[in-house]
């Protein structure tokens, strides 16, 4: 694990989890095909200090994950570009973690649920038949968190202070 060099710029544990519960979409970050690495944009949803995704069944990160578990997933939650400060004020995290493609029906339907809850919130019902529809194509992953950074622009930090 690194350290962040701009120390004064990283966030607190709390304001990570914050991020992660309060955005819709990152980059998941997988082992590459012939030395390119692969990051593929995916909606997911923090429940019980883990991420989760779903997915379909074969693929380009099914395959990754498969020969190689450990991931990245890199979340921007503020860019606020400053042309008249050569800037932009920023806000990321990123979580470095293991991915398991879960096998196990209850805990593939119970994850399913989660994710379609955050986006759905309104459509209960709906979204209950929707998944009943795809449960046998759908895929879902769950990252374990190994550890996370977060990092803000040096001008957010000054204003705090
Ligand atoms: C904001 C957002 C949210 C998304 N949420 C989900 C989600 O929750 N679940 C989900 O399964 N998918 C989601 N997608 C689509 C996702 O990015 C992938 O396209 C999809 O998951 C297929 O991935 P794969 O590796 O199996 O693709 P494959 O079809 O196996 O990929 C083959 C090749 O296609 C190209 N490719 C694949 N995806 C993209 C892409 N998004 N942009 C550009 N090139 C691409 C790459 O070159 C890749 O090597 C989302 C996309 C965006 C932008």
């Amino acid at each position: 694990m690194r350290e962040m060099r701009r120390s004064r710029q990283l966030l607190s544990q709390e304001d990570c989890e914050t991020i992660l519960k309060d955005n819709t979409s990152g980059v998941l970050s997988v082992y590459g095909e012939d030395g390119y690495p692969y990051g593929v944009p995916l909606s997911y949803v923090y429940a019980d200090g883990k991420l989760y995704f779903h997915s379909a069944q074969t693929g380009h990160k099914i395959d990754a994950v498969r020969k190689n578990n450990k991931a990245s997933f890199t979340i921007i939650a503020q860019d606020n570009i400053v042309p008249e400060e050569y800037t932009t004020y920023f806000r990321s995290v990123i979580v470095f973690g293991r991915v398991r493609i879960l096998e196990n029906d209850a805990e593939k339907r119970a994850a399913i649920e989660t994710l379609a809850e955050k986006y759905m919130p309104d459509l209960k019902e709906g979204r209950l038949q929707e998944i009943e529809k795809e449960f046998s194509r759908l895929c879902m992953l769950e990252l374990t968190i190994d550890h996370m950074t977060g990092k803000e622009a040096i001008e957010l930090v000054r204003a705090r202070q």
